[in-house]
């Protein structure tokens, strides 16, 4: 069997199994798991990243912040790189959501490269999101201030991947809000 194959079966079944009753904040209500299917596309097709570690930290990236799960069953079921990885990119949901962008936009030049291609590929799906579908009741300085926190963000984990740089910036520039 390709060992690289089944982590990332394995690392998407996982994660849906654990987002299954959740969804996304947008009047369509969309599975929640959708958003880091949208992050391992962007990491594969646009940023040409091809680490199977970076993959599956992608697809699970939200399983620690979102659901019950515990680093130390991230470690048991994908070792440590991954569960390390999926550590590095989540939030402490202890502080409210000022603090925590503060903490996000510190911490980031520390992550290791892995975890910095993770919250690039997130700050792209996530201001695609908030362009194409965003979170009922968000009003348009909420939608512009997130875009320039992103944009903080993806200039912090830029020398991962100029690549998925320059994707975000190009988004930056021409995703309409209103
Ligand atoms: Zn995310």
């Amino acid at each position: 069997m390709n060992t690289d194959l089944v982590k990332v079966v394995r690392a998407a079944y996982f994660a849906g199994e654990k987002h299954s009753k959740q969804r996304r904040g947008d009047l369509e209500e969309t599975p929640y798991i959708n958003h880091p299917l949208e992050l391992a596309s962007i990491l594969v097709d646009e940023g040409q990243i091809d680490s199977v570690d970076v993959i599956c930290a992608a697809l699970l990236h939200d399983t620690i912040e979102d659901t019950d799960t515990s680093i130390e069953e991230l470690i048991s079921q994908f070792g440590p790189k991954i569960g390390g990885i999926v550590a590095e990119v989540s939030n402490n949901m202890n502080l409210d959501s000022a603090s925590r962008k503060v903490q996000e936009l510190a911490c980031i030049p520390n992550l290791s490269i892995e975890a910095k291609l993770v919250k690039l590929a997130d700050k792209i799906a996530n201001i695609r999101d908030v362009s194409t579908m965003p979170p009922v009741g968000w009003t348009l300085d909420k939608k512009k201030s997130y875009f320039d926190f992103a944009l903080e963000v993806a200039k912090s984990a830029k020398d991962a991947s100029p690549r998925l740089f320059e994707v975000f910036v190009n988004d930056y520039q021409h995703l309409k809000i209103d």
